[in-house]
């Protein structure tokens, strides 16, 4: 560890736990760490999550990410006694420090992970997250900042607005019959509610989990419409017959489904165009619900903590660590290191 981790009570382990004052592990397992914290229900943050669940104290996350781990990884124990639930801006207190999750925009349920020390040190960690809907988090001694998209290469500087983009691809396409939407679980859901906003009312059709997942979403607020199974005869009949109608499958499925249909696949790994085409009847859709690398800046020069971390274990932080202690004067460094 650098000086950061030892004198700020921040950090990032080798196994990529985002450690946090004294008790707090975010986002992996940390056998010392008597507090786990998941920040969302992404893969790349539920590290270790079962044995966390059977030896810390306490397990900390939003009602909604516990729903959303639920559907997607079914087999988890949620329902054991560690688990507790905290309100965005609801405090947790253990052994003389304070836990408070803040809303993050990336996926429902998302959450910044905010520690007050008992040396009374405020120490944070971002999660994933978009620059324009998250509050900074003020004050911070130390602050680890995610870095997906941590390097200069990584800017989308397109003049359209991707969401108007997407509803004017969809409603176009739809002219023709099915549209195929692929993208990652969260996105899926984000997309329906831009399309359900801007009045597009076809049936939405999709498989179980995205069905199942599209039902947690609806429980916590968000806007999706009417929405059926594809293996419901309904379903059936639309996807068969290329009938117009909007089908949200996962990204890992897009080689196997949907093939002669109009297709859109969502994905945050696209900076040159807004949209490109990368098939016969395929185009990318630059849609991320990441802060691209101006906005990682952005966010940390609002914040303006006294040092910060960048997370390298899910990504590669140098860059992005070099970069904030260049252009915007704040300490940083990457870790694990
Ligand atoms: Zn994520």
């Amino acid at each position: 560890m650098g000086c950061v981790g030892v004198s700020e009570k921040a950090g990032v382990s080798a196994r990529g736990a985002v450690l946090l004052g004294d008790s707090v592990a975010c986002d992996a397992f940390d056998a010392d760490r008597p507090l786990r914290v998941v920040t969302h229900a992404h893969a790349d943050h539920l590290v270790g999550l079962r044995r966390s669940l059977k030896s810390c104290d306490k397990v900390l996350m939003t009602a909604a990410t516990r729903d959303l781990i639920g559907v997607v990884n079914g087999s988890l124990p949620l329902d054991c006694g560690s688990v507790e639930l905290l309100e965005y801006g609801e405090p947790f207190e253990y052994g003389g420090e304070r836990v408070t999750l803040l809303k993050a925009d990336h996926i429902l349920g998302a959450a910044q992970v905010l520690v007050e020390t008992s040396e009374g040190k405020r120490v944070a960690y971002t999660g994933d997250f978009r620059v324009d809907g998250t509050e900074p988090l003020l004050g911070c001694d130390a602050l680890v900042v995610e870095a997906t998209y941590g390097s200069p290469w990584f800017r989308r500087a397109f003049k359209v607005d991707v969401r108007e983009l997407l509803v004017s691809m969809v409603e176009e396409r739809l002219r023709r019959g099915t549209v195929y939407v692929f993208g990652y679980y969260g996105k899926l859901q984000e997309v329906m509610q831009i399309l359900r906003r801007a009045d597009v009312c076809v049936p939405f059709v999709m498989p179980e989990r995205v069905f199942h997942v599209s039902e947690v979403c609806e429980a916590h607020g968000m806007e999706l419409g009417d929405f059926t199974l594809s293996t419901e005869t309904e379903g059936q009949v639309l996807l068969d017959e290329d009938l117009p109608c909007v089908a949200f499958y996962h990204m890992n499925t897009r080689k196997k489904v949907g093939l002669r249909s109009s297709r859109i696949c969502v994905s945050g790994w696209e900076f040159r165009s807004a949209c490109r085409q990368i098939g016969e009847r395929e185009h990318l859709v630059a849609f991320s619900d990441h802060s691209d690398f101006c906005g990682l800046l952005e966010y940390v020069r609002r914040c303006s903590p006294k040092r910060v971390v960048t997370d390298n274990h899910r990504s590669n932080g140098v860059t992005l660590a070099r970069e904030i202690s260049r252009r915007l004067g704040i300490p940083a460094v990457a870790m694990p290191g």
